[in-house]
């Protein structure tokens, strides 16, 4: 006989001494689940980011139920105590303002501890922007490194706008609307203006936009303008007969070499930065 019980749900939800991570809407509130609203009406508790965001989720869909606050500031402070409520039997909810949980968002520390106390932890797949925006942008979907915000810290920001430069698979980026133009010009120095990219705004939402279609157009598109709501970036990879001969790991190399022949980093960095027509603190960044 054929076994289902791999398709089947196990037990009633929620169940005892669970912590469920909770995917809620990205904008659209109609993008919840019933699995998910299950959850919220009848676990012990419910753990969210900004408890007057998630009062609205539950005013939305007629739900009550405790709402404790589980933010960037207070969560480590919070893991402890929310492992002993666990272990008591009690169910929790985590979830997060917007999205999945963990992206970009609370989460990853507690879950990472639960699962180490060898108590059970279930995922109530929602809404993330990342991916919403990738399969909608027609650029490669099956491979793609996700970025999140971007350091702002040169080095830092350098290191991985170059890697984005060299990939060939497709990056996603999480950005700020007051940030985007800044970005947008990185991704010009570093990309060149013909590289493919989809800039999504308000997913989900009533002025939903995709913009496009490539660096030097979103610039063209967004310079007169002040930009506003939510925004993800989807960049394609390098294409692989574009690239040139400009790997990280032949760099490093080179630049070995002239320090070893008696260059400073400053002075090596300036000549392969010449050499290779990119900037000098990338080669600098590499040592
Ligand atoms: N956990 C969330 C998720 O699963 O997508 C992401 C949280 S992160 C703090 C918030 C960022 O996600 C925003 O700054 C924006 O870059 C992106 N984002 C969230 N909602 C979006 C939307 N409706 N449209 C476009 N981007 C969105």
């Amino acid at each position: 006989m054929k076994n289902n019980s791999s398709l089947s749900h196990r037990k009633e939800e929620p169940e005892n001494g669970t912590l469920y991570i909770v995917g809620t809407p990205i904008g659209n509130l109609n993008d919840i689940s019933q699995r998910a609203l299950n959850i919220l009406k009848n676990v012990s508790l419910v753990i969210c980011e900004d408890t007057r965001q998630t009062k609205k989720l539950m005013n939305k869909f007629s739900i009550s139920n405790n709402l404790i606050s589980f933010n960037k500031e207070n969560s480590l402070n919070k893991i402890s105590k929310l492992i002993e409520e666990l272990k008591t039997g009690k169910s929790i909810a985590l979830v997060s303002d917007a999205g999945m949980p963990g992206i970009c968002d609370p989460g990853e520390n507690l879950v990472s501890e639960v699962k180490s106390e060898g108590i059970g932890v279930i995922c109530i797949p929602g809404a993330c922007a990342a991916i919403t925006a990738l399969v909608s942008s027609g650029i490669p979907s099956s491979k793609f490194i996700f970025e999140g915000f971007l350091p702002k810290k040169n080095i830092d920001r350098e290191k991985i706008l170059f890697e984005i430069s060299k990939s060939e698979k497709t990056t996603i980026i999480y950005e700020s609307p007051h940030r985007l133009k800044k970005l947008l010009l990185d991704l010009l120095e570093f990309c060149e203006g013909e590289r493919e990219i989809m800039v999504a705004r308000e997913l989900t939402k009533k002025f939903e936009e995709h913009i496009g279609d490539n660096i030097n157009n979103a610039i063209m598109y967004f310079q007169d303008k002040e930009v506003k709501g939510e925004i993800t970036l989807v960049i394609k990879g390098r294409k692989k007969e574009q690239q040139q001969e400009l790997d990280k790991a032949d760099l490093k190399r080179d630049l070995k070499e002239l320090m070893k022949a008696g260059l400073s980093l400053s002075a090596a960095s300036k000549y392969l930065a010449k050499k290779n027509g990119i900037k000098k603190s990338i080669i600098y960044n590499l040592n």
